[in-house]
């Protein structure tokens, strides 16, 4: 059973409070005057990209409700060699409609099933994207520089793209 204390400022009345939230444990009233100050809602599952260094220039994406720990470790015993690694993990309210969606964005790349054929950190990139730019909960730090490059790369190819459009209507 997961337990997480957590420390908050009441934006009520100012007081610190302490309290414990876990998955049973969902809601937190400030000790001082009851107002409400925190709530948690679980995600149902998460989006994960993995690799196998065994497989490279191959990327798993994914998604289960359980453990994405466990995940890598079944899919580590499937007789393929080697261990598979998780590269990133996105939180998800609907995993397997996430799933579908990043499945979607990655078609071109498709090997089979759940292989996809490109960078890892490109991968990473996409499956954000297709996800509506939602933060990874977890991102290998190998990763971390590369894709954090991409995402800003492609917000500033968006914002010149967007800047175009007026003024070729002007010309
Ligand atoms: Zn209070």
């Amino acid at each position: 059973m997961e337990l997480y204390q957590i420390t908050l400022t009441c934006g009520a009345c100012d007081a610190e409070t302490k309290g414990v939230l876990s998955p049973h444990v969902r809601e937190l009233q400030c000790a001082n005057c009851g107002a409400p100050v925190a709530k948690i809602k679980p995600f149902e599952g998460v989006v994960y990209v993995m690799s196998n260094p065994n497989i490279p220039g191959f990327v798993k994406v994914g998604m289960t409700t359980k453990d994405v720990y466990e995940r890598a470790k079944q899919l580590s015993q499937t007789g393929v060699p080697g261990s598979y690694q998780v590269d990133a993990v996105f939180p998800s309210h609907r995993p397997k409609n996430d799933e579908a969606k990043a499945h979607a964005k990655l078609a071109r790349f498709k090997a089979n099933k759940e292989h996809f054929s490109l960078s890892t950190a490109v991968a990473i990139v996409k499956v954000r994207s297709a996800l509506g730019g939602r933060e990874p909960a977890f991102i290998r730090e190998i990763w971390r520089d590369e894709v954090a490059e991409m995402v800003e790369k492609n917000r500033v190819e968006t914002l010149l793209k967007l800047g175009k459009a007026p003024a070729e209507e002007a010309s």
